[in-house]
């Protein structure tokens, strides 16, 4: 079954297109598009290449496309790309503006362009739906908790793929295949040997979550995809109390200070040079300490959320880096596990400096007991996989526990 996944954003298009069927997922091809305005001229391009490269002979053989839907009120999970879901996107407009109304935009112009194609959403908060009250409440009143404010959580397609790809890396592929069709059998009770896991998912936009038996126990990001760590231009965590604060004493509005939190804050914010890692790095080697403070705020930030759940998780096995900054940063993964010896994690300067983009390996010693490990992100198989399974449930077949093999 050919399935197209879309990862849309206010000004991207990426695509990849998968065959799947009971034995496991092939990558057959994958493209995407910048400094986009409207995604339909990109969805014919796209149908257009993959036509010409002969990845499908005509439009109609792609059975399915599926979304990687950030947050809907009042619905999570792997469900039907229809009215309901748009209306859901849309009821938190305002809570992920850089990414609703863009996958809203999606999943209508991949209607009219595929309209044979079935359209599956998996949401990123699906990850975190068994996580305690504890750690998904604010302490807000009733009537704010009734209104949807609490802690959703995101990317969590792909720390789910790396709860997968780390517990197989690790030698537990009793526990991998448990994580993978976490979201078809539930978290049910894992008797056989923990594995605690942080996820660190660094990239333009970061969140560190901890992993324990395959099941997210927590998150940084909150209720906003604005929350957790410093993002490349949106603020991260930011006492309550500071934003009535600061529209008084700088006299904004309500909208001025929203759009100040999520385009000019952040990385951006801090360096006053870029919301790109590699242009703040570049900054900071030739000694500007702003871009320098930028970098050592992310490297602390990811150390409060990562030390938080080493707590809360009684220690942890792994520790593991993913995404464009996560991939291709050694010097913030060495200083991210910097001084952790006596916990049992210690990073060879050689492996870490030489693992080559797009690799996936461990990046501590052999005989650590805490391992690092880099995993590049694919959180579109994650996705794939349960649209798979989903349209393959609904065909009345016996859901397929699909292997990673790509
Ligand atoms: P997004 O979250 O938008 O999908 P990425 O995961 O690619 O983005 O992460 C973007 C960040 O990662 C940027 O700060 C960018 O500088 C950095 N980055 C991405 N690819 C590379 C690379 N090959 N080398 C160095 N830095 C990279």
């Amino acid at each position: 079954m050919k399935i197209l996944i879309a990862n849309l954003g206010s000004t991207s298009f990426k695509y990849r297109l998968f065959d799947l069927d009971e034995a496991g997922a092939t990558l057959l091809a994958e493209g995407g598009f910048e400094r986009v305005e409207e995604f339909t001229p990109c969805i014919e391009s796209m149908l257009e290449t993959l036509q010409n490269d002969g990845h499908v002979a005509a439009k109609e053989e792609i059975e399915a496309v599926g979304f990687k839907t950030v947050l809907g009120r009042g619905l999570s999970g792997c469900v039907e790309a229809d009215d309901r879901v748009l209306e859901a996107l849309h009821g938190f407009d305002d809570v992920a503006p850089a990414h609703n109304p863009a996958y809203a935009e999606g999943i209508r112009c991949f209607r009219d362009a595929l309209p044979q194609a079935r359209r599956v959403a998996l949401f990123e908060t699906a990850f975190y739906q068994w996580v305690e009250p504890a750690a998904r409440e604010y302490a807000v009143p009733r009537s704010w908790r009734d209104i949807g404010i609490r802690r959703y959580g995101f990317h969590g397609a792909s720390h789910k793929y790396v709860a997968e790809r780390s517990a197989e890396l690790l030698s537990e592929e009793a526990l991998a295949e448990r994580t993978r069709r976490l979201y078809v059998d539930g978290p049910g009770h894992w008797t056989g040997r923990s594995l605690r896991v942080i996820s660190c998912h660094l990239g333009g936009s970061s969140s560190v979550a901890s992993i324990k038996d395959g099941v997210a126990m927590g998150v940084s990001m909150g209720f906003s995809p604005q929350s957790g760590l410093p993002q490349n231009n949106r603020v991260g965590d930011l006492d309550a109390m500071a934003v009535p604060y600061a529209c008084k004493a700088l006299g904004l509005s309500v909208e001025e200070a929203e759009k100040q939190l999520a385009s000019q804050s952040g990385l951006l914010g801090l360096s006053e040079v870029s919301n790109d890692i590699r242009d703040i790095r570049k900054a900071a080697a030739s000694g500007d300490g702003k871009a320098q403070f930028a970098l050592d705020f992310l490297v602390d930030s990811i150390r409060h959320w990562a030390g938080s759940f080493f707590f809360k998780m009684g220690g942890a096995d792994a520790i593991c880096f993913t995404a464009g900054i996560g991939e291709n940063h050694p010097e913030i993964r060495a200083k991210v596990c910097a001084g952790l010896e006596s916990f049992g994690l210690r990073i060879d300067n050689e492996r870490n400096a030489s693992l080559r983009s797009g690799r996936e390996g461990y990046i501590s010693t052999d005989d650590s007991t805490f391992k690092a490990l880099v995993i590049p992100a694919n959180e579109e198989l994650v996705v794939a996989r349960e649209v798979y399974r989903k349209l393959r449930r609904q065909e009345g077949a016996k859901a397929p526990g699909a292997p990673i093999r790509n």
